[in-house]
């Protein structure tokens, strides 16, 4: 699979968008998510009121909780709403500001929208970025949602031991790219699964994961074998299904299952597990968990872990397409696999860079 172009690199120069384009729910995908679910409008720039801010966005989020938000029924969150712009962390930059906390320049980072505009009404939650930190981007991806995911996944529910052994799928995404390192810190034994032989080499090479498989090329349950041939303490799952049941018949005694996600069930469908019945003889311990329930101490998170990237424990690669007329296909490919790392959009020039 090749890596996308845009794969590490800066984005070309990128004019400020005017007027405003949005990225719209057209349609409640049914199955895989198509480029036709979605539709590209054109709305002039909103102008602030007092207490608001007009932030201009520069990376929007593309994350697979979203496929099931666009169900149109309510799953842990609300769905979205048809011909509307869809709902995304977004990292931006004030741009006109009525609000005495935020002036225009400041780097801020919220729940905004798929648009090039956002109109913050409510700026509890416009948090601002320390550039100190790392690149601007990095406050929706590693030192955001999904790196706090892999650390309270991993370390708070799989509650990994030094000379452990742990499986992470879906390894070198978003997530699992984080949960593997955080994991072999602690000094586990780290192995993982992804869905090309370009994102094996990237997790070995650049992750440092001791070993690894792609479960495009190898059956799951003939790879944990030969790569886990004495069973898996900690599985950090974030696709379900056919791999899952693999892991429950090579459990350790003890083991813990954080499960995280099952991507390999978003576009519908069901799998029915074999091995369940193994839990009960080696006394494991399977447990779901929903960020949210979790973000209590948030505020400590992004120097924490910025502070493990400075100590080289963990690398972090964000996956950027540039254009917000690309936001559909970014999206649909990180369904489908064509991300390494975190998949982001660049909807306009990062002035950091
Ligand atoms: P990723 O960056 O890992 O991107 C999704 C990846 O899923 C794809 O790159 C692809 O990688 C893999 N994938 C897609 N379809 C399948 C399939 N059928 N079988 C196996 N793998 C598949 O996304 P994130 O890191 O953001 O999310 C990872 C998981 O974590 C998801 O399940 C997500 O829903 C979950 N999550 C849960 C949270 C929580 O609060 N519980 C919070 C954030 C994320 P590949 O090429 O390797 O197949």
């Amino acid at each position: 699979m090749a890596i996308p172009s845009s794969f590490c690199k800066r984005p070309e120069s990128n004019p400020v968008p005017t007027p405003n384009t949005q990225v719209c729910l057209a349609s409640y995908p049914k199955g895989a998510v198509r480029p036709d679910n979605f539709f590209l409008r054109q709305v002039d720039v909103p102008t602030p009121g007092p207490g608001e801010v007009l932030v201009r966005n520069i990376y929007l989020s593309c994350d697979p909780y979203m496929r099931g938000r666009m169900s149109g029924g309510a799953g842990y969150a609300a769905g979205f709403a048809l011909d509307q712009p869809i709902p995304a962390r977004v990292v931006g930059e004030v741009v006109d500001s009525r609000q005495a906390d935020f002036s225009v320049g400041d780097l801020v980072w919220d729940f905004l929208r798929w648009e090039n505009y956002t109109l913050v009404r409510d700026v509890s939650n416009l948090r601002k970025i320390d550039p100190a930190l790392g690149p601007i981007s990095h406050a929706i991806s590693v030192l955001g949602m999904p790196g706090k995911t892999a650390e309270v996944g991993m370390l708070e529910i799989g509650k990994v031991q030094r000379g452990e052994t742990v499986f992470v799928s879906a390894a070198s995404g978003a997530v699992g790219s984080v949960a593997g390192q955080l994991a072999r810190a602690a000094g586990a034994r780290v192995v993982g699964s992804a869905g090309s032989a370009d994102k094996v080499a990237h997790c070995l090479e650049k992750l440092g994961f001791d070993a690894m498989f792609s479960y495009r090329e190898e059956p799951v349950g003939i790879a944990l074998d030969k790569l886990c041939p004495d069973g898996i303490d900690v599985y950090f799952d974030n696709v379900g299904g056919e791999t899952l049941d693999a892991v429950l018949a090579r459990l350790k005694p003890f083991a813990r299952i954080p499960v995280c996600g099952m991507i390999s069930q978003y576009d519908g469908g069901t799998y029915a597990l074999r091995n369940v019945g193994n839990m009960v003889a080696r006394r494991a311990t399977m447990r779901g968990f929903i960020i949210y329930d979790h973000m209590q101490d948030f505020a400590a998170f992004p120097a924490r872990m910025a502070d493990r990237m400075r100590r080289s424990e963990v690398r972090y690669f964000d996956d950027i397409v540039e254009g917000i007329e690309h936001t559909p296909e970014a999206f649909i490919g990180m369904l489908k696999g064509n991300n390494i790392g975190k998949r982001l959009v660049c909807a306009g020039d990062d002035p950091t860079r």
